[in-house]
């Protein structure tokens, strides 16, 4: 992006609200298990929502919004592993006190308040993600704090939620969602505004992410953890940034927002600069169909072709503004096309800023501007070819959009792209949005329940330090790495199961080097399960294959997510050999190089080793292949005299 940014001097101010899976029996508020299904639906339902009004009597705009667009739902449910509750067909049962606990520990370890009673709460959801129409949360604990290397994070809330039903497709009208995420239990972290770098940001989040999984109770993978992110400069907006499920893109995505917002305040300088005022800016749409009606302009052609109109509307003092990039490959423009397609429905804009482009010519745009009575050195013109309706919606959303750029930075929910940017999701809801869910009874925490929680909290990092070093073996460097990692619980877990059988060093070696080198060849290492690595050291222990097995097994998994260890074996035709069996091959590599032996006796070693290992590597230990050819090369040695 060319300049380097103080965001501290920008007054950078970032809140997390992490979401993480718990990883209990049931789901919050029915026996139903806490697992995703691969399987379309057994049964569907279709429902459509309609707004409510809360109990201030309020109607959500963008609950409205959604319900104009006429969109259905069609829900995706099945016989074991989604229940009536879901569908909302059954009230929800008694909070899940499992999913409770854990909430309370985690409340524990960040040094927040818990409350003395906890209510279940309704939160308007407005995209159909959940069949009631509101999601269910509650307050779990108040205030507490993080310590990082710059500052005290302090923590606002920590709330327990149901998580929303997974969105499968999207045709049309018609959204579809499974049902088998709906209702699984969700930790809410929310800290204050206190990170003041996109660096920090993302340590803060790896730091609870780390707490989060000390606990042994949280759900590991893609999309188990989700943040949102409060972004905001000195003068900006508190900008909500949804759903980034990536850790390594939390300080892009800070850095970028960062800068969209700086620059939005820059293009409201320059705009007061020429003497734009709000009034000046009116909604004014004008039909340009005819100036086009011979272009050779293919997306236009398209459009008349469909009897569609083109609306032009003129953005005076707005020329150049539009084609100022706010972050990577996306402008001023972009933002205005968003708001188009968000409020117009229309499937984009084209503005002069970008013209001559898409077959329109030099002689068209000054007849545009002509025809609308602009200034081509001054005024911007944006068009739109739609439905005459839509394209009205869409340039009454541009010119609120554009009256804004005054001001500044709009308030608005955002979404993170997969590149770090950010785009535009839909108008913040406003804050009248919960009211109390009278199906499900309050839960006292009492004092003796939370002294139990206090005496079986999980270790702290440094007493599991001291422990891998002691009883499990690791050396110092690995243990560290290992109190650090990702994998942490799961590794402890797998300890724990093949205590006797695996050593703690290959496993902590096959998480901290294995998957990080099969990583780094750019293997995805996201789709291996967490019951791979099990089944992977069930044969390991089995002595059904060689640990030199185990980076090609993990390799093939991730290149065929969803498959087994036992089908991956036969495919890599992986198997284990036989002593005799290995003695066999190497007697024959040796009755090869009898010649070479002669020669260079002992010395031979290093050729006839690399000779047995092309063969058997993957099937035995390289350490049993070097007993064997050292063997066997003496035994050939004394034969011969
Ligand atoms: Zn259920």
């Amino acid at each position: 992006m060319g300049e380097k940014i103080d965001f501290k001097k920008l007054g950078l101010k970032v809140g997390l609200e992490l979401h993480q899976q718990l990883n209990t029996k049931h789901k919050l508020f029915c026996k139903c298990p806490t697992k995703l299904v691969e399987e379309k639906g057994e049964f569907n339902f279709i429902r459509r929502l309609r707004p409510t009004r809360s109990e201030l009597g309020e109607v959500d705009i963008a609950a409205l919004f959604e319900w104009k667009r006429g969109r259905y739902y069609l829900y995706e449910s099945y016989d074991n592993y989604t229940c009536l509750v879901e569908g909302d067909e059954e009230p929800p049962h008694e909070l899940n006190r499992e999913a409770l606990e854990i909430a309370l520990t985690v409340a524990l370890l960040l040094n927040s308040k818990p409350v003395d009673e906890v209510h279940v709460m309704r939160k308007i959801v407005i995209d159909g993600s959940n069949t009631t129409g509101f999601q269910r949360t509650a307050v779990v604990a108040l205030g507490g704090y993080l310590e990082d290397e710059e500052d005290v994070i302090r923590i606002q809330t920590i709330c327990l939620e149901e998580d929303a039903a997974r969105k499968i497709a999207e045709k049309g009208a018609e959204v579809t969602y499974r049902l088998d995420r709906l209702g699984i239990p969700l930790i809410e972290i929310a800290t204050g505004p206190d990170i003041h770098t996109p660096e920090q940001a993302e340590r803060v989040a790896y730091k609870i992410g780390q707490l989060l999984r000390i606990t042994g109770k949280v759900k590991r993978g893609l999309g188990t953890i989700r943040q949102d992110l409060n972004i905001s400069i000195e003068g900006g907006e508190k900008i909500e940034v949804k759903g980034v499920q990536k850790l390594e893109l939390i300080s892009r995505v800070v850095a970028y927002e960062a800068l969209r917002q700086y620059r939005l305040l820059k293009i409201r300088d320059g705009l007061k600069k020429r003497g734009l005022r709000e009034e000046d800016i009116a909604f004014k749409p004008i039909d340009v169909t005819k100036i086009f009606e011979k272009t050779k302009s293919k997306v236009l052609r398209r459009a008349l072709k469909e009897r569609k109109k083109i609306l032009a509307q003129v953005l005076p003092y707005f020329k150049g503004i539009l084609g100022i990039e706010l972050q990577p490959k996306r402008r001023f423009g972009t933002e205005l096309a968003e708001y188009a397609k968000f409020w117009g429905g229309v499937s984009g804009i084209i503005h002069t800023d970008e013209l001559p482009r898409y077959g329109i010519t030099d002689s068209e745009i000054r007849m545009l501007y002509e025809y609308c009575k602009a200034d081509p050195e001054k005024d911007a013109i944006v068009i739109v070819a739609d439905r005459e309706d839509n394209a009205r919606e869409a340039l009454k959303a541009i010119v609120e959009r554009a009256k804004y750029a005054l001001k500044g930075v709009p308030k608005e929910t955002r979404a993170a792209n997969p590149d770090g940017t950010t785009r535009y999701m839909r108008p913040q809801p406003g804050a009248a949005r919960m009211y109390p869910e009278t199906d499900v009874p309050p839960i006292e925490v009492t004092e003796e329940w939370l002294e139990k929680i206090r005496e079986k909290l999980p270790e702290k990092p440094e007493q599991k330090y001291e422990k891998f070093v002691r009883e499990y073996g690791l050396s110092k460097d690995l243990a560290r790495l290992m109190i650090k990692s990702y994998w942490l619980d799961l590794f402890e877990k797998l300890v724990e199961k093949f205590k006797g059988k695996v050593s703690p060093v290959l496993i902590a070696t096959t998480f901290e080097n294995t998957l990080k080198a099969l990583k780094g060849e750019g293997i995805p290492i996201e789709n291996i399960r967490d019951e791979v690595f099990e089944e992977i050291l069930e044969k390991y222990s089995e002595k059904t294959m060689a640990k030199e097995a185990i980076p090609k097994i993990l390799a093939w998994i991730a290149r065929n997510p969803g498959k087994t260890v036992e089908e991956a074996i036969k495919v890599l035709k992986i198997e284990r050999l036989t002593l005799r069996d290995v003695e066999a091959i190497v007697e024959e590599i040796i009755k090869d190089k009898r010649e070479l032996i002669k020669a260079r006796r002992e010395r031979a070693f290093g050729a006839i080793m690399g000779l047995a290992m092309s063969k058997l590597r993957g099937k035995v230990d390289g350490k049993t292949v070097a007993e064997i050819v050292k063997k066997k090369i003496n035994e050939y040695l004394r034969n011969i005299g």
